[in-house]
């Protein structure tokens, strides 16, 4: 009985152990994908508006940054992202990381909650609230 007692507790305790750390996890942000479709000369991203509640920024701000990196003329319909050209699934997320990665995940602390403060003559000040940063890049 004590002998079995001491197996399930030592299984248990294996199980444990092998279960990742839950803090790693939660800092273990996400840059989201594009569900994107060819129609004819244009480009669909049908999840566009969810892309841009993950960066928390405003849609048509990202729709600019996308339209800018294509060189293409954008529209906006119900939360899709039409861009007038054919680009591939990967070219885009290419594009949606590089977004993240530059206006959106804090430089200091790599996290993802930074909000535009201001932008002005070509240059966009980013303020993290997780750490305080605050700095001036390059606005697209
Ligand atoms: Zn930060």
């Amino acid at each position: 009985m004590i002998f079995l007692d001491y197996n399930y507790d030592s299984l248990l305790e294996r199980a444990f152990s092998q279960l990742p750390k839950l803090s790693e996890e939660v800092s273990d942000f996400k840059i989201p994908n594009a569900d994107s479709i060819v129609q004819g000369n244009k480009t669909i991203i049908r999840n566009f508006s969810q892309i841009a509640d993950v960066a928390r920024r405003d849609i048509k701000e990202f729709a600019r940054y996308i339209s800018k990196e294509f060189a293409a003329p954008i529209n906006i319909e119900e939360g899709r992202l039409i861009i007038s050209k054919r680009v591939n699934n990967e070219e885009i997320n290419e594009k949606i990381k590089k977004y993240f990665n530059t206006y959106v995940i804090c430089k200091e602390c790599h996290k993802p909650d930074t909000r535009f403060d201001s932008i002005e003559r070509g240059f966009v000040t980013i303020v993290c609230e997780a750490c305080g940063a605050r700095y001036t890049i390059k606005y697209y």
